[in-house]
Formats: structure tokens, sequence, C-alpha cells
């Protein structure tokens, strides 16, 4: 079988990655180059608290405590040094109702610590908290280096046989006589495939459009900023605050995903705001003061209205949808299951929610 798949980001390397490890024959294609689109403007993130204390499905609840089982195996599977189990330390007023949210995480298999601002500090030197604030330490989370995983899951796609094509954007699909999916690129060329696969992220929508298909999907700017290479003893674990998640990061000391208010998507405006937005987190941790972000991006985070889209549309075979918000950390599990639908046609019932025919029934 072969499959066509659109979007080299962190959803589409993982299923590329996991359909040639099952056999089949891929194509990869990006109009740009692996990981340059939002997954390489990402935080990162993997953690459950305070996820897993949110009233969820038992399917979506099983899934999400599979994710750490299925890094590792990828990580055993792939090599190469991009996925970090640090830990992360969530100050108490970054979480509504701490107690009964640490309870209900717990509850639901969430490995969790609660410690003092002086445990706190034991861990990380750097954090000042407000005197009596506690901390949530999760120990089984962390984060990825998401463009080195991309790197690392196209580099054994390749190995393996499978087909990279970047920085022609697919610009046309049309379904031919003899009922292949032919995908039409911008430079000319074309690509025919049994199954295609739209994981396009936050340009999903252009390419449903492309097949007669209208999905919604909204498109939320989040901000990054990095600061302090070479210059800080970052600290080693995630931190999770009010308005801001800090992380250590290979090339730039230190990467904040900045939740706070106040930000206007302007080149220029984003700019100034990155030293104020230092200097809120500067207040937890010190070591931050008077520096000027060394870098900022913004990604667009495409979410699509009631969760992740992920499956064929019964009237439309081979077209397969593959987008999802929290995509580095799902990708892996979506990529399993996706795998396994698009060979066998088997129907993965955690999937059920997340179909992509809720938009037209
Ligand atoms: C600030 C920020 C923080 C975040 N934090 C986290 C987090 O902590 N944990 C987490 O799991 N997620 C997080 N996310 C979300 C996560 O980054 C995304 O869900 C994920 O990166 C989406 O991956 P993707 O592969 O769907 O999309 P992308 O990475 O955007 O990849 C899509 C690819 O499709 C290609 N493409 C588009 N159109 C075409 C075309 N016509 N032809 C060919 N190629 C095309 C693009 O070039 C791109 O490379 C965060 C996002 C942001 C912005």
């Amino acid at each position: 079988m072969k499959v066509a798949i659109i979007g080299a980001g962190a959803i589409g390397a993982n299923i590329a990655y996991r359909l040639r490890d099952c056999g089949a024959d891929v194509v990869l294609i990006d109009k740009s180059s692996p990981g340059a689109g939002t997954s390489g403007a990402s935080f990162s993130w993997l953690s459950s608290f305070p996820q897993l204390s949110w009233p969820e499905s038992p399917g979506r609840r099983q899934l999400r405590l599979s994710v750490n089982a299925r890094f590792d195996r990828l990580a055993e599977e792939l090599g190469g040094d991009w996925l970090d189990w640090s830990g992360t330390l969530t100050v108490e007023s970054a979480v509504p109702d701490f107690e009964k949210t640490v309870a209900l995480s717990r509850e639901a298999g969430a490995q969790i610590e609660v410690l003092s601002p002086e445990e706190s500090r034991d861990l990380e030197p750097q954090l000042r908290l407000p005197e009596g604030e506690r901390v949530a330490f999760e120990l089984r989370s962390g984060w990825v280096d998401a463009p080195a995983m991309i790197e690392q899951l196209i580099r054994v796609f390749t190995l393996s046989g499978g087909e990279l094509l970047i920085g022609s954007a697919v610009a046309a699909f049309e379904r031919d006589r003899a009922g292949a999916n032919v995908l039409f690129l911008e430079d000319g060329s074309r690509v025919c495939a049994d199954a295609v696969v739209n994981a396009a992220g936050s340009h999903a929508t252009h390419i449903a459009a492309m097949a007669g298909l209208a999905i919604p999907l909204e498109l939320v700017p989040g901000v990054m900023l990095y600061a302090g290479a070479g210059r800080l003893p970052f600290p080693r674990h995630v931190i999770n605050g009010a308005n801001w998640l800090l992380r250590p990061d290979r090339d730039h000391g230190a990467a904040i995903h900045w939740r706070g208010e106040g930000l206007t998507v302007s080149h220029g405006k984003n700019g100034a705001f990155g030293g104020k937005m230092l200097a809120d987190v500067a207040k937890a941790i010190p070591a931050l003061e008077g520096l000027e972000p060394s870098a900022m991006r913004v990604g667009i985070r495409a979410i699509p209205p009631g969760g992740p889209v992920i499956g064929f549309l019964p009237w439309l075979d081979g077209f397969y949808f593959a987008v999802s918000h929290g995509g580095i950390g799902w990708g892996p599990v979506w990529a399993d299951l996706a795998a396994q639908e698009i060979l066998y046609g088997s129907r993965a019932e955690e999937l059920e929610g997340a179909r992509p025919s809720r938009f037209y029934f």
C-alpha cells in the first residue's frame, strides 16, 4: 500500500515513521523543511497534570496514560538525545483548587509529590516562591526537543526506504478514474497514492478544501521566548508558573512559553513585549533579571473544535485526517492508531469521538 502524508511536523513525521515501520510504501511531503511549522515553535511539554484531573471519557484517559510508555518505546526505537523526563514543578497558583486537582490526578494515576517552598528549592535552587506557596512535583513528566525528535524520525524513516519530498507545497488533490488519489505539487510533479494523510497542522483546512471538505479549525497564536544561552545554570526541570512555562533548552539556555495577558501578534510589539515577559518570569527565577530574549517565535496552534480530528471520512475513501492540538505529546499515539487504521482498515475505539464526520452529521 502506498501512503502520501502532507506535513512533516510532529504528527506527520510520527505517522510516516510508524507506517514505514509497519511495511507501507510511504512518501512524506512538506512545503518547507521538517519541523518548520508549529512543531518548531512549541514548548513541547509532556505532562498529565492537571489534565488527569479533568472529566474525560475512559478511552481518552487510557490514551493519556499510555503517552509516556509510547515515548519510551519511540526513544528506544529511534535512539538520539531528544527526550527528557526531568519532571515538572507546578506552582500552586498555576492551578485552580490545588488540593482537589492533586487528589483527582493521583487517583487517575499521576505520580505527584506536594513540596513546600523550601523542598522545591532543594530541587531547583533558583526558584523563589512567595511564602507558603506549595508546588506539585510530577515525577514522570518532561519535555521533548521537538526538532531533534522530528529529525531522528525522518532519519530512520528515510534510512528504511521512506521517501521525503520537501520544498514544494501540495497545491491540489484529485481522485482519478482508477480511484487513486493524486496530489499535484507546486513544482509541477504529482504523487499518486492509495491513501493520503492530511497532517498539515494549521494548513489542514486548506488541504481539506482541496478535496471539497470543510473542517473547522481555531488558529491560536502562542508565543515562545528564549534567553540566557551560556549565561545561566538553568533549571533542570520544567517549571509551570501562573502565567508561563519554563524549561531548559539545548540551544538557547531557557525556553519560556508565555501564557499571560498582553500578547499582540505583531513582530515589533512582540519584540518590545519580550522584556516585560522575562521580567515577570524573573520574579520567580531572579537569575533571569535584566536579560533580553535572544529569540522569540510565534507558533500557530491548530485547535479543532471538540478535540482532535483523526480518521477517514466514510464517503471519501483514502483521505485520512490527523489534526490535533498537543501534537507533540499526542503524535506517537495518533501515529500508532492511524497506522493500524490506514493499513488494516481497523477502527480504533479510542478515536470514536475524534472522527471528522462529526462536522457533517
Ligand atoms: C507556543 C506553543 C506551545 C505549545 N506547547 C505544547 C506542549 O507543551 N505540548 C504539546 O504537545 N503541544 C504543544 N503545542 C502544540 C504543538 O506544538 C502542535 O500541536 C504540533 O506542533 C502540531 O504538529 P503538526 O505536525 O500537526 O503541525 P506542524 O508542525 O505545523 O506541521 C505541519 C506541516 O505541514 C506543512 N504544510 C502545510 N501546508 C502544506 C502544503 N500545502 N504542502 C506541503 N506541506 C504543507 C508545513 O510546512 C508544516 O511543516 C504548542 C504550540 C505552541 C504554538
